[in-house]
């Protein structure tokens, strides 16, 4: 399958289009990981969190496809923030997923008033050192916290995963950080399914004879983002994959970066506890 990869500050790439798996319980999640990678799939996005890790290994196994043909990632819970934890909480992910590394580890949250993310941080150095992780990065990472990690170890993430979908562009950090060569990856990128029914985006849908889950992973797709789209429909996964037969017109960008909004966050601040 040739699908577009993006590459990462430390040699490596990742595939932009993942299957997420949130909400998705464990023998739900084989059959959604399956059908994923048989559909031409590569790359799944998980955390101990949302207590799947299990599905998602054996998922791979039943599909057939090679686990070093996959990119694998899953995410340290904010529980488990604190180096020794850490290294405890990704050997506990990998005998769930039943693999010995995964392609890219991620800190959730930096749940800031734990004061442990810089820790935790140095265990992800120390895991991508013995192979555990083959990439390292965070996700929720707003504010000045990924600055924090840089002055502090010298590392910085080749990847922040943050909430992003057409009415929540998250253009300030984007700006900030793609400079530095961090890529951004967009969390709840059809915004939870809110986004499907924006006329804007009907409109744009209609013309080019796609549904508007299609035209909007292909705008993350085109703006350079890594985009994990998650369903357990066995129809929808293969619809958000097929995104690779058109391309949007310089009109309908201009339309859909008009859809962001200030307002456009849906739940809790990372910046705030959590
Ligand atoms: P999403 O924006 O991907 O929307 C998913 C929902 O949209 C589905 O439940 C379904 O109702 C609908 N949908 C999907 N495809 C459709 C289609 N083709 N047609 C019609 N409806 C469709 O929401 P999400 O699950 O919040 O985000 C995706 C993934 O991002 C998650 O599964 C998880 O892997 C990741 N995530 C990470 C964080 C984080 O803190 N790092 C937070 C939230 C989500």
């Amino acid at each position: 399958t040739t699908q577009p990869h993006l590459s990462f500050h430390d040699g490596r790439t990742i595939p932009q289009i993942g299957l997420g798996v949130w909400q998705t319980p464990d023998d739900v999640a084989v059959t959604a990981v399956e059908t994923a990678l048989k559909a031409g799939y590569r790359h799944i996005d998980t955390a101990a969190v949302y207590q799947n890790e299990q599905g998602v290994g054996e998922g791979i196994k039943v599909s057939g496809v090679r686990r070093e043909d996959i990119f694998l990632t899953t995410k340290v819970w904010n529980d488990d923030q604190g180096f020794d934890e850490t290294l405890r909480a990704m050997d506990q992910s990998l005998e769930r997923l039943g693999t010995d590394y995964v392609d890219l580890y991620l800190i959730h949250w930096p749940s800031a008033y734990r004061g442990k993310f810089v820790d935790t941080w140095k265990a992800l150095i120390r895991l991508k050192d013995e192979g555990k992780a083959r990439s390292i990065g965070v996700s929720n990472f707003e504010g000045s916290y990924i600055d924090k990690l840089e002055a502090e170890t010298g590392v910085l993430p080749v990847i922040n995963q943050v909430q992003l979908h057409p009415r929540f562009q998250q253009r300030q950090l984007r700006a900030r950080y793609e400079p530095k060569k961090i890529i951004t990856e967009s969390w709840s990128p059809l915004g939870q399914g809110k986004m499907l029914e924006d006329p804007t985006i009907a409109g744009i849908a209609q013309r080019h004879g796609k549904s508007a889950a299609q035209v909007i992973i292909r705008w993350h797709i085109e703006e350079g983002l890594v985009v994990i789209p998650k369903s357990v429909t066995p129809s929808r996964i293969v619809e958000n994959f097929d995104v690779f037969d058109f391309a949007l017109t310089e009109e309908d960008k201009a339309a859909i970066n008009g859809l962001d909004s200030a307002e456009g966050r849906i739940g809790s601040d990372p910046l705030m506890a959590k």
